[in-house]
């Protein structure tokens, strides 16, 4: 499932792609497909909206808070999303680039010592160059999707350990 959020929406849109969801923000400047180009996707991208808009081709949903984390919430529990392991990090929060794999070596000096002693496993952005790594909060995002996933938790959730 692939979104389009309203120019608004961007922190929710940072926390879809956290869990790894295609979500491009409407009227981003640096977006590389416009609109119609968007439209010609084999997947329709369901629109995220917080007004009410005339129906278009592309299915809406309205949602109802202005909460980021509840908006998120919102569309977890009305998509059905699946959260997994490997869907987490695997995409860039800021540009929706999807990540790529990066040895030890070649981050070295892009991130702090302690963490590069702690970890084996680092992704890049092959856009802005941002690495990421499994830490603190992925495991406080797995706590609140489980939380808010409830009955879904325990199909949807893979052990950390
Ligand atoms: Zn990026």
């Amino acid at each position: 499932m692939k979104f389009l959020a309203e120019r608004m929406l961007g922190r929710l849109a940072k926390w879809l792609r956290i869990l790894g969801y295609d979500t491009v923000l409407e009227g981003r400047p640096d977006m590389e497909a416009n609109l119609e180009e968007l439209e010609k996707e084999d997947e329709p991208r369901v629109i995220l909206t917080r007004r009410r808009k005339k129906p278009g081709p592309s299915q809406a949903y309205l949602l109802h808070s202005d909460d980021p984390m509840e908006q998120l919430k919102e569309v977890v529990v009305t998509f059905r999303l699946t959260v997994d392991e490997a869907g987490i990090f695997s995409r860039c929060s800021v540009c929706n680039r999807a990540l790529v794999a990066v040895s030890r070596a070649e981050v070295v000096g892009q991130v702090p010592d302690y963490v590069l002693a702690g970890h084996g496993t680092f992704h890049r952005c092959p856009r802005c160059g941002r690495v990421y790594w499994p830490g603190s909060h992925l495991d406080r995002m797995k706590k609140w999707l489980a939380g808010v996933l409830e009955d879904d938790a325990e199909n949807s959730l893979t052990s950390s350990k």
